[in-house]
């Protein structure tokens, strides 16, 4: 008979571990700390019916490219949910935080061009190379946290090596056109080498910009938080919200699970036990006969804040200023705004790194007050009495239960990348791990998924003594 598995986290990486696990005929127990399921996808609905105004204070978007999240968006009866999700700057109305003011995208790039030309003085370069290297700095300036932004802004040699580099190169399929962005990932593609010009660290994270502003990209209508529900319900009563996991000691046959639910200590044992639970909150729980490098790993791995503020407004305000969609770059502490396709609920905010940790450490009034003015910068009518009617946020790096945005390994060489995540994942006897930061895509659904599929695997494995399947692969 197969054992009983407990699953700590009911994130995305967690909640599909269970549900392959029952698929292989296992019990499982699913462990939650906080009421919600989900982890770090989470739709925020301004109302109590599932068809209220919504936005994701979690993760928004879908790259076509990844292959396991789309494959459980089929299997979980979600396709006929899936529509295009426009990005950053895809509309020629989309604004971008100039110093002078806003300037719309359509308008930017007369200036964006004259700029670099000022930077670069003494040569002469082709309209389509400045274009396109204007357009890939904005983007990183736009995209990128504080301590990567000035990397190429800053840098007039490299800039000038780059766009140098650009002219002898056709770029008339990646060149931006009306109501499209550059394609700058299929530019990264085409041409690999490119990236030994962007400075270290930035080639590393130039991979997850150029996914995000990428036009292949899609959505759930009517909220990411359909796929862990699905998978949640496919588990029948499996899922246990307000459990938190306190203790985990690992034995050598077993691993001892204390839990506090309701005010109430739980000590259970478990044959095996999956742990899915960020590493930034794992490092607070007490952990007994851990190794060494384990311990070392999950209380050093990196993370980068994430903080989402968003207005359910009065009405879609943006609609008179021509912009059906797609995102601005709003800059100050502020960083980006993204309209919705339909309706009325605004992601006003959304930042990383710094700016996220200090939108964080605000209470809830100063934070929406904070960012209602900076976002009157661009759309004054923000400031209308009763434009907005709610606001919410979150905070991932102050949030409890995650206790930072999404791991990352920036600035790390190849080998020491490979190294730290197999460290990640690497079991404790029978206690196993997954989630994004376990994974060769941390940061993204595909990620935890990945990473989920690679320790069913294992734990298939261990228990029946043959070889994985491979469902990760
Ligand atoms: C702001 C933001 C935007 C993002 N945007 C995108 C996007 O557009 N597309 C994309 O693909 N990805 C995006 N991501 C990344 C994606 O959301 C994550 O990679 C993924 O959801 C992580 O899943 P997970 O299961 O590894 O972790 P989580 O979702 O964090 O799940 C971990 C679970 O463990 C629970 N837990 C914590 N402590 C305990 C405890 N002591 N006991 C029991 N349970 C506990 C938590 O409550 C949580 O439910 C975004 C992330 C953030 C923060």
């Amino acid at each position: 008979m197969s054992p009983r598995v407990a699953v700590l986290g009911a994130g995305v990486a967690g909640l599909v571990a269970a549900y392959e696990l029952v698929g292989l005929g296992y019990d499982v127990d699913v462990y939650e700390a906080s009421p919600r399921i989900g982890g770090r996808i989470h739709t925020h609905r301004f109302g109590s019916g599932r068809s209220s105004p919504y936005v994701e204070l979690g993760a928004m978007r879908i790259p076509t490219k990844h292959r396991h999240t789309m494959r459980y968006i089929d299997e979980l009866n979600l396709a006929d949910r899936v529509r295009p999700f426009r990005s950053f700057l895809s509309d020629a109305n989309n604004y971008l935080s100039a110093e002078s003011g806003p300037v719309r995208l359509s308008e930017a790039m007369p200036a964006l061009l004259q700029a670099l030309r000022e930077r670069l003085p003494g040569s002469v370069y082709r309209e389509a190379s400045l274009q396109f290297a204007a357009f890939l700095t904005l983007t990183v300036e736009a995209v990128a946290p504080v301590r990567m932004r000035g990397q190429l802004v800053g840098n007039v040699m490299l800039t000038g090596m780059l766009v140098d580099r650009l002219d002898g190169m056709d770029l008339r399929p990646y060149l931006p056109e009306q109501g499209r962005p550059a394609r700058l990932g299929e530019f990264f593609i085409d041409n690999p080498g490119f990236r030994s010009f962007l400075p270290l660290g930035l080639d590393g994270f130039i991979d997850d910009i150029l996914t995000e502003t990428s036009s292949d990209l899609v959505r759930l209508d009517g909220g990411m938080d359909a796929l862990p529900r699905r998978l949640a319900d496919a588990l029948a009563g499996a899922v246990h919200v307000n459990h938190k996991v306190v203790e985990l000691r690992v034995r050598e046959r077993d691993v001892v699970v204390e839990l506090v639910h309701a005010d109430r200590t739980i000590v259970r044992r478990y044959a095996y036990a999956l742990c899915a639970i960020p590493f930034s909150a794992l490092r607070h729980l007490r952990l007994y006969d851990f190794d060494p490098d384990k311990l070392d790993i999950i209380r050093e791995t990196e993370y980068c804040s994430a903080t989402k503020v968003a207005f359910y407004c009065r009405e879609p305000f943006w609609l008179d200023e021509g912009i059906s969609g797609g995102a601005s770059y709003t800059g100050g502490g502020i960083r980006q705004t993204y309209y919705p396709d339909r309706g009325s609920a605004l992601l006003a905010s959304y930042t990383i790194g710094e700016e996220a940790d200090q939108l964080g450490r605000m209470s809830l009034a100063d934070r929406h007050e904070y960012v209602r003015q900076q976002l009157a910068k661009v759309h004054p009518r923000i400031l209308e009495p009763g434009m907005i009617r709610s606001a919410v946020s979150l905070a991932w790096g102050q949030d409890e239960w995650t206790r930072g945005g999404c791991a990352v390994r920036w600035g790390k060489d190849v080998g020491q990348i490979v190294e730290e995540q197999e460290l990640a994942s690497t079991p404790q006897n029978h206690l196993f791990f997954a989630g994004e930061h376990c994974s060769k895509n941390p940061a993204w659904i595909e990620g935890a998924i990945e990473s989920a599929l690679d320790a069913v695997d294992r734990i298939d494995a261990d228990v029946t003594g043959s070889y994985p399947v491979r469902r990760s692969a």
